[in-house]
């Protein structure tokens, strides 16, 4: 793997052989809330078809990173960029900043999938009919092609019997189930997780777990905030260890995980043993 600088300059170990460009890019991003600084200058590569895992303890900033890159928040400072676009500003050749229009910010968020802790599933409508929303009002896809669509979508969360379910008889698994498929309804060409299995009872998190590996092994692109440590350790190509706005320390399972370099790293992992 070479080493080469990134936008601003700063060194990238993350750069591929190929020279491809990466699907997120974020450089010195900043994020503070009410003078409260909580990103304290982040980067992270993702490259496309890779799953990044999260970790870090309560409070450290991965959420408030998430929510930044699909623009939930804008950021202080620093850079992110998705699929080579900036998101949420466009750039002069000058190098100024200049925020986009709200349309525009949702033209980029459009590509970005994001799941939730809380499913957020619409109660009065279906599981089916949840599925289809999006496509139908905000891309203007037909009902008969959402319908469709949606029903394969369902099928591929195994939930192929429950179209016309409404969220309130569904597990909790099963929602956040429907919540992946209405995420991927978009065709997003990333997928947000955060800690999507957090507020389920242990015996259903495996069946979300496993949707999202079904998702890993089919290639799409996705960052996990998530206190599985299994699931990083199988299914995460690149893990990140954040802590109080900063990134820690990262690289593969095997090395962050098995292999901790940093004490803060290893006293979260002995805490979450
Ligand atoms: P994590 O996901 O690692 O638990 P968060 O990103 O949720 O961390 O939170 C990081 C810090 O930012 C916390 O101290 C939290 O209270 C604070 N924070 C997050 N969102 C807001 C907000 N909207 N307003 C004020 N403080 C916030």
């Amino acid at each position: 793997m070479t080493t080469t600088t990134n936008q601003q300059g700063r060194p990238d170990q993350r750069t591929r052989a190929d020279g491809s460009q990466p699907l997120v890019r974020a450089v010195n991003v900043t994020k503070s809330f009410h003078g409260n600084e909580v990103l304290k200058g982040i980067d992270l590569t993702v490259h496309r078809g890779e799953v990044v895992v999260l970790l870090g303890p309560s409070g450290s900033g991965k959420t408030t990173f998430l929510r930044c890159i699909n623009q939930l928040e804008t950021i202080d400072g620093g850079r992110i960029w998705v699929d080579g676009d900036l998101m949420g500003y466009r750039e002069d050749e000058k190098g100024h900043l200049h925020h986009l229009t709200d349309k525009q910010v949702s033209a980029q968020r459009r590509d970005i999938g994001m799941v939730f802790q809380r499913f957020n599933l619409f109660p009065h409508k279906t599981a089916l009919e949840n599925v289809m929303e999006a496509p139908m009002q905000v891309k203007g896809v037909s009902k008969a092609k959402a319908r469709a669509r949606g029903l394969e979508l369902l099928e591929r969360v195994g939930l192929a019997d429950k179209p016309k379910a409404y969220p309130g008889a569904l597990s909790g698994g099963q929602q956040q189930r429907v919540a992946i498929a209405r995420a991927l309804a978009m065709d997003p060409k990333l997928m947000l997780f955060d800690e999507p299995t957090s507020a389920l009872d242990p015996e259903l998190v495996g069946e979300v777990l496993r949707v999202m590996r079904d998702l890993a092994e089919a290639g799409m692109t996705m960052i996990v905030v998530t206190h599985e440590m299994g699931f990083a350790r199988e299914v995460a190509d690149h893990v990140v260890f954040m802590d109080a706005g900063v990134v820690c320390e990262e690289g593969t399972a095997r090395d962050v995980i098995s292999n901790p370099q940093q004490e803060r790293t290893r006293s979260f992992l002995r805490r979450m043993r």
